[in-house]
């Protein structure tokens, strides 16, 4: 069974825990990797070990950054008394290109799911909730309208409720099940505007 070397063979295996990345995809770029120069392929690796060691999460919204506050969090610019919850940074990242969100975000990295024993103790709920603590005016829950985005959408709905901060949910125009990062601006945007109280 050992067609390859070790060496390439550790690679593909790697290679293949990636998501998205299936045992052939992994194959043709374990053999492209081989067959750039070494110095191409140091730039890679230093990337990904960089990346990895410096990014971490921001302080105050938990979005992935190089610095203590993100770029957001330490804008004066922002209104920092309207918070949109969103999954992940990608949902964060979509919000940010239609360029008329003047709020700031609160990143939960996940949703919650029964189905998939991820509770809410495994999302950044409990930073939220410490957010609130804070001047705070409104909330716009922006997870997505799957089921888990749905589930969690009422989850913090009922926990922040009794605060008296307005908390609201965006409009219908994202479709049931679509996710955030692929939704165009204009449709992003009108979901925003016609977000309603829950
Ligand atoms: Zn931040």
């Amino acid at each position: 069974m050992e067609y390859y070397s070790n060496q390439i063979s550790k690679l593909i295996e790697e290679l293949s825990r990636l998501p998205g990345i299936g045992a052939k995809t992994a194959q043709r770029l374990a053999f492209y990797l081989i067959s750039q120069p070494v110095e191409s392929v140091n730039q890679l690796a230093t990337a990904i070990t960089e990346a990895r060691t410096k990014v971490r999460y921001c302080k105050s919204c938990c979005t992935l950054t190089d610095e203590e506050l993100c770029p957001i969090c330490a804008s004066q610019n922002r209104n920092h008394k309207l918070i949109m919850v969103v999954e992940n940074s990608r949902d964060l990242a979509a919000y940010e290109k239609t360029g008329k969100y003047d709020g700031v975000y609160h990143v939960l990295h996940g949703a919650i799911s029964p189905m998939l024993g991820i509770g809410p103790a495994d999302i950044r709920l409990k930073e939220l909730m410490q957010r609130l603590q804070g001047d705070v005016e409104e909330l716009i829950i922006a997870t997505n309208s799957s089921l888990e985005g749905e589930t969690t959408a009422m989850y913090i709905s009922k926990l922040v409720k009794p605060s008296g901060i307005k908390v609201s949910r965006i409009a219908s125009g994202v479709p049931v099940g679509g996710d955030i990062e692929y939704i165009d601006e204009v449709t992003l945007l009108r979901a925003l505007e016609g977000r309603v109280e829950l």
